[in-house]
């Protein structure tokens, strides 16, 4: 068991895939093959790094570092145009995004007080209204008070009476307000998504979740089933639930595929732990560098790939995530291909400072096995650069 924040970052992954849509149940997988971390960790990373070297970097400057370096994890209109200029919005975001990011903070802090005004200095660059300071500081203070052994109830009597939050409502009251948020998407889509974004209520709904829960899961669970601005939910829910228990190792371990090994460097200063990356391709690679360089299989045309192919064609009209590195499979022999994986070789020597997204290429629309393609990839085993299909790996670490 591990608390820290992994376990807001585990909410954000798990929250990814449902944010403003509904589950139908609890009963749904953390992980899927579309899940990725988001806005909420990659900032997370940016309070974190923040908390380690405080005497060296403002916390502007953490955010911004960060910021930019995932360009694509899916940010707010304002903190778009704060890592535009690096200058500061006079006029503060209203949002969640300030407790969303805020859970190193409640871990670091020394006290209570120290949390408090952490919290506070960390949400000022982008969210400088009285709702946002709030929400950060309720969530850092909720994990330091967690951590450092409080009871639910005193949690609770505490952020009452500190931000005058209601937390005494039933969880399936305040999952039927949000329900309601958003069903008025269809009405007025601009007046939902204020309500469903705001610092003030959103706080105070992942609280509702951590509050009706009896373990970290059932926390992520419920603060996704209750629907809305999920990830976010699921992060600050996460956050003070890995506080109060612990995130089981078992969770953690399928979370690491998802994640770069810069963010899980991070996350092992701040929780004590030494987590390594996997060396696994991750399912979606849309929230990560944009010279993250993915390797897919294609035709000669390239117009007929798999999966990664699409990864990289995505950007044209959506996001505009990854480089390509084309390695053509459909119809060249095994030699061809070998070929190609030796040229691709080159290019990950000549370029130190780009990750290799291997996707598993020439396997289903080529028609090879992974038996017959993962040997060409031996010198990429321990080279932490260059990530490999799972199946790849299981076949290579033999
Ligand atoms: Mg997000």
């Amino acid at each position: 068991m591990t608390k820290g924040i992994i376990g807001a970052v585990i909410g954000d992954i798990a929250g990814s895939v449902h944010e403003f849509s509904s589950v139908s149940s609890m009963r749904f997988g953390l992980f899927t093959s579309s899940s990725s971390f988001t806005d909420d960790t990659a900032l997370t990373m940016a309070v974190a790094e923040w908390m380690l070297n405080r005497d060296k970097v403002s916390i502007d400057e953490s955010l911004l570092k960060w910021g930019r370096t995932y360009p694509n994890a899916g940010y707010g209109q304002g903190f778009k145009a704060f890592l535009k200029t690096g200058k500061r919005n006079p006029e503060g975001s209203t949002h969640n995004g300030s407790a969303m990011r805020v859970s190193p903070v409640g871990f670091m802090a020394d006290t209570l007080e120290q949390a408090l005004e952490l919290a506070k200095e960390s949400a000022l660059p982008s969210h400088d209204t009285p709702g946002a300071i709030a929400g950060a500081q309720a969530i850092a203070v909720a994990i330091w008070m967690a951590k450092n052994g409080s009871s639910k109830e005193d949690i609770k009597t505490y952020l009452e009476k500190t931000f005058g939050y209601r937390l005494s409502r039933r969880y399936n009251e305040v999952r039927d307000d949000v329900q309601m948020r958003l069903a008025m998407r269809s009405t007025d889509k601009a007046k939902a998504h204020e309500l469903l974004l705001a610092a003030e209520t959103t706080v105070q709904d992942a609280l509702t979740a951590f509050l009706a829960s009896d373990s970290y899961e059932e926390t992520i669970k419920r603060a996704i089933y209750m629907g809305g601005d999920s990830d976010t939910l699921a992060c600050m829910a996460g956050g003070v639930a890995a506080a109060f228990w612990g995130v089981p190792d078992d969770i953690i371990k399928k979370a690491l595929v998802y994640l770069p090994d810069d963010m899980i460097s991070i996350i092992n200063s701040i929780d004590g732990t030494s987590w390594k990356p996997t060396g696994i391709t991750p399912p979606s690679t849309k929230r990560w560098r944009e010279d993250d360089v993915v390797v897919y299989g294609t035709n000669d045309d390239d117009t007929n790939g798999e999966q990664g192919f699409f990864d990289v064609r995505i950007s044209r009209f959506h996001h505009h995530p990854n480089t390509g590195y084309p390695v053509y499979t459909i119809g060249h022999s095994i030699d061809d291909i070998a070929a190609q994986v030796d040229r691709l070789r080159t290019d990950v020597e000549s370029h130190p400072e780009r990750r290799y997204l291997v996707r598993e290429i020439g396997i289903s629309k080529a028609g090879y096995t992974p038996q017959q393609i993962s040997p060409m990839f031996s010198w990429a085993i321990g080279n932490d650069r260059v990530l490999l299909p799972e199946s790849f790996v299981r076949i290579l670490s033999r």
